[in-house]
């Protein structure tokens, strides 16, 4: 296998024209699956030495995060970690010190696992994915848009994750990322929920957004959630009713982490939980942006 590390997102594209070529951030997914007998790629293209693909940076608009930053730079992140909570937390969930030190969220959303932790965290934050395309432009997709399936991704032969952008949150928003692993770390979830709300003066949620992770192949946008959080205070029949969209939104697989009746009943409760954390996140902000 041959390894290359090319030092511009040009040089990486070109790289990755070639034949059975793969790109990699941490490789903390890429070499286990070598490992237990995926086969090899011809090779394997490094993106870590590329500048624009490890910096973090904010504007007045919007955050970018170079796709293969270390998870750790991103925990490590005041600013990022007071203003999206949530999706740092998610990040943050990823492995141990070790896997944190190499792990990306632009490697979490392509290995396209529907246990991925980021995503369901990037998907209520409307995180939007820079790619690079093999003619030398880019193109933007939605994050929830990028999972094909366990495994499989939106993109096309050639094309790489450049950045990874999400606008700055509006004032009063918060948002929150709860999962039910079955040990205490180091394990992959039975379900992962995102929420994210937005709240007026008077604490009545104006914007929400739920998702949920691995309940179903790809990541899943709970829209009849959003709609019984929107208008209501929080309240127990907002939060009952947000519960239990998010239940009948599942179609989980049946394994040794949970069967099909756990896991649909786990994503209504870890949505609630996680609603009542991102409204109280809000309201704490009460005002003052971001
Ligand atoms: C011990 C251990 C514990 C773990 N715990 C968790 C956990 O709790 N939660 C969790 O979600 N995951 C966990 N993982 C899985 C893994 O660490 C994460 O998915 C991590 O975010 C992958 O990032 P990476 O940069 O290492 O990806 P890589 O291994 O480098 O790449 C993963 C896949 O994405 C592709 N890829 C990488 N970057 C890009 C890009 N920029 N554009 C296009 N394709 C790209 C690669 O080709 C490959 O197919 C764990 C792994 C280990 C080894």
């Amino acid at each position: 296998m041959k390894y290359f590390a090319p030092s511009t997102v040009e040089e990486a594209a070109g790289l990755l024209a070639q034949p059975n070529t793969k790109v990699f951030a941490g490789a903390t997914d890429v070499i286990p699956q070598i490992r237990a007998g995926r086969p090899e790629p011809e090779a394997l293209v490094d993106l870590k030495k590329i500048d624009r693909l490890v910096s973090v940076q904010r504007t007045d608009a919007k955050w970018v995060i170079g796709a293969a930053t270390p998870t750790a730079r991103l925990t490590g992140n005041a600013e990022l970690a007071a203003e999206f909570p949530g999706l740092v937390e998610a990040a943050g969930l990823i492995g141990s010190d070790q896997v944190q030190s190499r792990s990306s969220l632009g490697g979490n959303l392509c290995n396209a696992s529907p246990a991925a932790d980021s995503v369901p965290a990037m998907v209520v934050n409307g995180v939007r994915a820079v790619i690079a395309t093999p003619g030398g432009g880019t193109r933007t997709l939605a994050v929830e848009d990028v999972p094909a399936g366990p495994g499989r991704t939106n993109l096309v032969p050639g094309e790489f994750v450049v950045e990874l952008e999400v606008d700055r949150a509006p004032a009063r928003t918060g948002d929150a990322y709860l999962r039910l692993i079955p040990r205490t770390e180091m394990d992959i979830a039975v379900v992962g929920a995102g929420v994210r709300v937005t709240l007026d003066e008077s604490g009545t949620v104006t914007d929400a957004r739920v998702a949920l992770g691995a309940v179903a192949p790809t990541v899943v946008r709970v829209q009849a959630a959003e709609a019984a959080l929107i208008g209501s205070k929080l309240d127990d029949a907002a939060l009952a009713a947000a519960a239990a969209a998010a239940s009948a939104a599942c179609n989980p697989i049946d394994d040794k982490r949970g069967t099909i009746a756990y896991r649909t009943h786990v994503a209504g409760v870890l949505t609630r939980r996680a609603a009542v954390i991102a409204g109280q996140r809000a309201a704490e902000k009460n005002g003052a942006s971001r």
